[in-house]
């Protein structure tokens, strides 16, 4: 049931501690894709607010360094803490602003606290190394060290879990931040800095800033006052965000794309596949970087495995992902159903047989959103540009493997490498996939869309730039590493 009412508001920057508008008064609205009502209105910022924001966060950088780890860390504690106070408001907002349905957004956003909370405890952890030297009266060390003002870019697909997981290690290891949240998640992003806002940093250590891609992220990464960029979002534009970061000679992370294969073995356990790659495959829609988007299924399990998932799909419920009982809901913008829609064509004209869903839902309610029913695609050839291409949508390709070797490499046929999965009860084949898959998360029985905040995450080929985040990798990007050697006089 939808309870509460909403209004839509509008949400302002937040730079050196302050609210405030562009002194462009202009701001761009945010949609609900189930309703096509705004959500809210956030200020469409201009290279003069940006600037603003770039220098307090330059300004801030010497003494948020010098305030220390651990007291860095308790404002992540406290961030966390205000952001379970407004669980349930933030993931009913995101809901609305980007469609996946409600207890996905609470997941999320409890993820969010999980993830403020593992990088608080990083305020008590090490921060170096002693190496022993050859010179056996000295003390030879490394100590971590900030890099300055780290830019985030972020995607509308993870309005929450995202951000988080690149502003909280940036904060702890003593960066200072401006974060350009995607438009289309911009009014959540607004909500979750409310909550950083709350917990007291001091002026500057973080700053919000909405507004194009094109005029404030790029105009961040060329920033001269900019130390480090961290972007996830699609491969095109992480492309040019490289190319710039590159001239500039400054570090940079990407997180991008994926086509995330999931192999169905011979002898898989089948009913288990189905549910993870109906999981993997579907929820949001379909829009997460790691989404299963192609099954490869060895031939004699094939018809069975075929069967069996048109079966458990024919029962999601699509719909306003804030009702009860909806399991997917809408494609989160007009962009992104348009794509889904085109390449639902595109399958049909490669010559792929459509053999459930891919149909726009009309009538009541649904003429107002973005719904599309969840498409299952047969007689896919590797090739096709619906087997290559990122959908970010409901869409699953079924490609038919003789056996397991050209099922490994129809999976690594892509030039996309984040996640991968196989199901399979044989250890040699499942040892076999370890070690050949081209994939940054490998996942054995279990869906390629699984995420722990405590390990590493981040793709090969064009999916990433190689580096990881979370957990503990994270403190590789963030930092840089001074070795000290002492000796006394
Ligand atoms: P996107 O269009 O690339 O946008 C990502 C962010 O970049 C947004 O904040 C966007 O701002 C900004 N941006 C756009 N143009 C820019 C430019 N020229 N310079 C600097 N920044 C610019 O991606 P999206 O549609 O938000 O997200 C979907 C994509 O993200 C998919 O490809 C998905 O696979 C990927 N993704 C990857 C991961 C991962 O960890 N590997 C996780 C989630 C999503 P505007 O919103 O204002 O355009
Ligand atoms: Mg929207």
């Amino acid at each position: 049931m939808i309870t509460t009412t909403f209004t839509a508001k509008t949400y302002q920057n937040y730079i050196n501690n302050e609210w405030a508008d562009t002194i462009a008064e202009d701001t761009i609205v945010s949609i609900n894709p189930a309703d096509k009502e705004p959500v809210g209105y956030v200020q469409k910022s201009t290279k003069s607010d940006l600037e603003k924001a770039v220098e307090a966060a330059h300004h801030a950088k010497k003494s948020w360094r010098r305030l220390g780890q651990s007291a860095r860390g308790q404002l992540l504690f406290k961030t966390a803490n205000i952001l379970e106070e407004n669980l349930d408001e933030i993931a009913e907002t995101m809901t609305r602003e980007m469609g996946k349905t409600l207890p996905e957004a609470k997941g999320e956003t409890a993820r969010g606290i999980a993830i403020l909370r593992y990088y608080a405890g990083e305020g008590m952890r090490k921060e170096g190394d002693v190496i022993p030297s050859s010179d056996k009266d000295a003390l030879m060390f490394t100590k971590r060290t900030p890099l300055g003002v780290v830019g985030v870019i972020t995607p509308w697909n993870f309005p929450v879990a995202i951000p988080i997981w690149k502003m909280a290690p940036a904060l702890v290891y003593g960066n200072t931040v401006v974060w350009k949240p995607a438009t289309e998640g911009a009014v959540t992003a607004a909500k979750v800095m409310e909550c950083f806002a709350k917990a007291g940093f001091p002026a500057g250590v973080i700053n919000f800033i909405t507004g194009s891609g094109s005029v404030i992220g790029q105009g961040l990464i060329d920033h001269p006052l900019l130390n480090a960029i961290t972007f996830t979002g699609s491969e095109q534009v992480g492309k040019g965000v490289a190319q710039s970061a590159a001239a500039r000679g400054i570090k940079f992370q990407l997180e991008m794309g994926g086509k995330n294969p999931v192999i169905v073995a011979k002898d898989a356990n089948i009913d288990q596949a189905v549910e993870a790659v109906i999981s993997g495959g579907f929820r949001s829609s379909g829009q997460k970087c790691t989404a299963s988007s192609r099954v490869i299924v060895e031939s004699s399990v094939f018809e069975e495995f075929k069967e069996k998932l048109v079966k458990e799909t024919e029962k999601i419920t699509v719909g306003n992902g804030l009702q009860e009982g909806i399991w997917m809901g809408p494609c989160a913008s007009e962009s992104q159903f348009n794509t889904v829609n085109e390449y639902i064509e595109i399958g049909k004209q490669e010559g792929a047989k459509l053999v459930y869903g891919g149909e726009v839902l009309t009538g009541d309610e649904y003429d107002k959103g973005f719904f599309v029913t969840p498409a299952i695609f047969e007689k896919v050839s590797p090739d096709m540009k619906i087997a290559q291409d990122e959908i970010f949508g409901p869409v699953i390709a079924l490609i038919k493997a003789s056996d397991l070797e050209e099922a490994i490499s129809i999976a690594n046929h892509t030039k996309y490498g984040l996640s991968a999965s196989i199901f399979t009860s044989n250890i040699s084949s499942l040892m076999e996939f370890i070690d050949e898959i081209e994939a940054g998360l490998v996942r054995i029985n279990a869906e390629s869309a699984g995420v722990e905040l405590q390990a590493p995450f981040g793709g090969m080929k064009a999916s990433s730039t190689g580096s990881r985040e979370q957990g503990e990798a994270a403190k590789e990007f963030y930092t840089s590493i001074k070795t000290v050697f002492i000796k006394g006089s």
